[in-house]
């Protein structure tokens, strides 16, 4: 297989989505929307819906449409013991430093919140990059722009040589739109947005073995 770089997503990929995690990160959302903007519990859930379905991220929305500050809302939904959910899985670890492959963090999430949550799974090192909210000027997956811009801020030239992995069935269709081989994480329903499905990030070995071989990248390979 002729692929050069691998976009990773971060939440739900890298660590196992019945984490708990994200339903932590999803309460301090609403949180954020009853303390800090004063808005009423009763709004709260269909307000978050509708963002998420219009905007790709609660973020999107709330930048919209009550100018709330990024960092002070970043800093405030992922203000978490990280620790008390995901932890290091040593197998994974050597399964993606053996990649022959540029290797990206895509994620709608921050760059600080990446990189606490690299630090609490131990793959820090294991990436070329972050490309996060703020690299991709505020735009998010699923919105094709952030795509377009990620593509950029890896310096990819042909997205036919990029896989993409995500946990998110929505964020496959624009990776798919531009070339790119889309793998769907977790226990997904077969969907044609996705060429493959792989249940957990670290059986991708066993089934896609072709990402090890035949593969003959121009830049210069990890440790
Ligand atoms: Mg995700």
């Amino acid at each position: 297989m002729n692929f050069e770089t691998i976009f990773f997503d971060l939440d739900g990929t890298l660590y196992d989505n019945h984490s708990g995690l994200w339903e932590v990160i999803r309460q301090r959302m609403s949180l954020y929307m009853n303390e800090r903007l004063g808005l009423s519990w009763d709004i709260i859930p269909e307000l978050r819906r509708h963002y998420f379905e219009t905007y790709g991220t609660t973020l999107r929305g709330l930048q919209l449409h009550y100018q709330v500050d990024a960092d002070d809302y970043l800093r405030f939904v992922h203000d978490i013991p990280l620790q008390e959910y995901i932890h290091p899985d040593p197998e994974l670890r050597e399964m993606i430093l053996t990649l022959p492959h540029r290797r990206f963090i895509f994620t709608n999430a921050d760059y600080q919140h990446a990189n606490r949550v690299l630090h609490a799974i131990n793959l820090e090192g294991c990436f070329d990059g972050i490309i996060d909210v703020r690299a991709i000027n505020f735009h998010c997956k699923p919105e094709l722009e952030a795509y377009q811009l990620a593509l950029q801020k890896a310096g990819v030239e042909d997205p036919q040589r990029v896989v993409y992995l995500d946990d998110s069935l929505s964020n496959l269709a624009p990776a798919t739109q531009l070339g790119m081989f889309t793998i769907l994480i977790g226990d997904h329903a077969p969907d044609p947005a996705a060429k493959l499905i792989v249940p957990k990030l670290k059986e991708l070995r066993q089934q896609l073995p072709e990402l090890w071989i035949n593969h003959r990248s121009p830049f210069p390979k990890h440790e």
